[in-house]
């Protein structure tokens, strides 16, 4: 790694070094699909520029903190193949990437900003904190801590009330309007401004730095040269400048990526719409080609051909090796669900069969619909009826339901109440005649299945073939809706198949 010849850049003209960026995700719960929307554009930028993409994790917030969320971290974004290069579990030059590992690293640079007076104790119990904001709203007044504290010894300020033992450490905003970077340049927004911050808290009581303090010394320990996250920090910008000003330390670029909205332009939140769980893509059943796709057409213009068409299909080498900054929507893109299930069904049906067959017994496994090591048996059928479903699906969910019939045991099938709500009235009588044939059958093959059929029922009896094989269908698979018919039955076997047509023969 080239840490010699790093330098950040401020500005989209500047020359860019090797590059490092990073995505810093709070394990505070299953994973935001923001945080494979941030890892695409770092990973897109970072591969084409020949540089390093860091994964910190950011565990500072002790009460919001949640075990298994960092496993969720790594097993999603590998998923979508957004692998990084340095991390808690890989190791790394500025190891640990944990940052509750690295409290001794914060220390530091807490008693040299005291020390220099750009930062002071505040004893204030949280009760004090809710009363001073409480009569700050009254009054109409800006919220924001009234400096109780500074300037007070430990002992003065004892003395008064809503004292607490363990301090909080809170930065000193200077009070002179210039002297606090409230506008800075952003590599998609170009000029902006953000507001006046009011005195926050760097170290927690707890001894942990917030949020605030930690990206800042993190980002510059690690070297990151493009600081890129949503737009939601956007007003904390002006903050981590003044840190960056305070302790001397050189200031990074900063890409604010739109929030993602929902349809009625909402922010994209865990509590109200399952797609911000990143887990619930996998759970669906959308491939991880599809999502990067998608995620590539949020804010980010779709490719524009040699004769002026525009094309949305593109995988993670073709957006990484045209990517640019600049070409960044800051407008808050939609999440269009229905687009992804497009991108989905294409996908799905440009795999080749047998790789589509492994995503489905792989998703199948993930589901429970398999066993975690389905038998030879159970594999052959699955791979034999990935070509009955790929034109019938646009998320591997479906598979599960449309091949559960080639898994269950005869004597185990039931029969959908839909699919046997409006038999015809001489059900038995088709019934009786389709075991007859089948029986006779001497080939077990879907076209000698259909001829049988056809010439007993359609020919025979003289029905329309929707009402002479709609209650085979119900038979065998115990489903209104099946992959093709004939193709199924060739997969079930002639003692299935007949087994299955007495089982419904006997409800009748
Ligand atoms: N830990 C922050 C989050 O989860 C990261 C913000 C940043 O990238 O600076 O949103």
């Amino acid at each position: 790694m080239n840490t010699a010849s790093y330098s950040p850049t401020t500005s989209l003209t500047a020359p860019i070094g090797p590059v490092r960026l990073r995505v810093a995700p709070s394990p505070t719960g299953d994973p935001h699909v923001g945080t494979a929307y941030v890892s695409l554009f770092d990973l897109a930028f970072v591969r084409q520029q020949g540089g390093q993409f860091v994964l910190r994790i950011e565990d500072t917030d002790r009460v919001r903190y949640v075990d298994e969320s960092e496993a969720q971290i790594f097993d999603t974004l590998r998923w979508l193949g957004l692998d990084w290069d340095e991390g808690p579990d890989k190791g790394g030059p500025f190891a640990p990437y944990r940052q509750s590992e690295r409290l001794d690293t914060y220390k530091p640079y807490v008693e040299r900003l005291l020390a220099e007076g750009h930062a002071y104790y505040c004893w204030c119990t949280p009760q004090r904190l809710a009363l001073m904001r409480e009569k700050q709203q009254k009054l109409r007044l800006p919220t924001g801590y009234d400096r109780f504290c500074y300037g007070k010894t430990r002992e003065e300020r004892s003395a008064l009330p809503g004292f607490s033992e363990t301090p909080v450490v809170r930065m000193l905003i200077p009070d002179a309007d210039d002297e606090v970077p409230t506008t800075f340049t952003d590599l998609i927004r170009g000029e902006i401004s953000a507001p006046r911050p009011d005195d926050q808290v760097i170290l927690k009581a707890d001894g942990f730095p917030t949020y605030h303090l930690a990206v800042v010394v993190d980002d510059h320990e690690m070297r990151i040269t493009h600081v890129v996250r949503g737009e939601e920090w956007i007003s904390s910008t002006p903050k981590h400048l003044l840190l960056y000003r305070w302790l001397g330390l050189p200031e990074p670029a900063f890409a604010h990526m739109p929030l993602l909205r929902n349809e009625n332009k909402s922010k994209i939140s865990k509590r109200k719409n399952p797609a911000a769980r990143l887990m619930w893509f996998r759970e669906e059943g959308y491939l991880p080609e599809a999502l990067i796709n998608f995620l590539a057409l949020l804010g980010y213009p779709p490719i524009v051909e040699a004769d002026g068409t525009e094309r949305e299909i593109t995988d993670f080498a073709e957006f990484s090796a045209n990517f640019s900054w600049d070409k960044v929507s800051p407008v808050g893109p939609i999440f269009d669900l229905k687009k992804l299930g497009w991108l989905n069904g294409h996908y799905i049906r440009s795999l080749p069969t047998g790789e589509l067959a492994d995503r489905i017994i792989e998703f199948q496994v993930r589901a429970g619909a398999l066993p975690t090591t389905p038998s030879p048996e159970q594999i052959r059928l699955v791979r034999a009826a990935t070509p009955l479903v790929a034109e019938r699906i646009s998320l591997l969910s479906e598979t599960v339901d449309m091949m559960a019939f080639l898994f269950t045991a005869d004597a185990d099938l039931t029969f959908d109440e839909d699919a046997t709500a409006k038999l015809a009235p001489n059900t038995a009588e088709i019934v009786d005649a389709a075991v007859a044939a089948l029986a006779a059958v001497p080939e077990w093959e879907h076209g000698a299945i259909h001829q049988a059929l056809n010439t007993a029922l359609v020919d025979e009896l003289a029905l329309k073939p929707k009402i002479a094989f709609g209650p085979i269908r119900t038979a065998v698979t115990g489903k209104r809706i099946s992959p093709p018919l004939f193709e199924s039955m060739e997969l079930l076997g002639r003692d299935s198949c007949l087994a299955r047509l007495a089982k419904f023969r006997a409800t009748l």
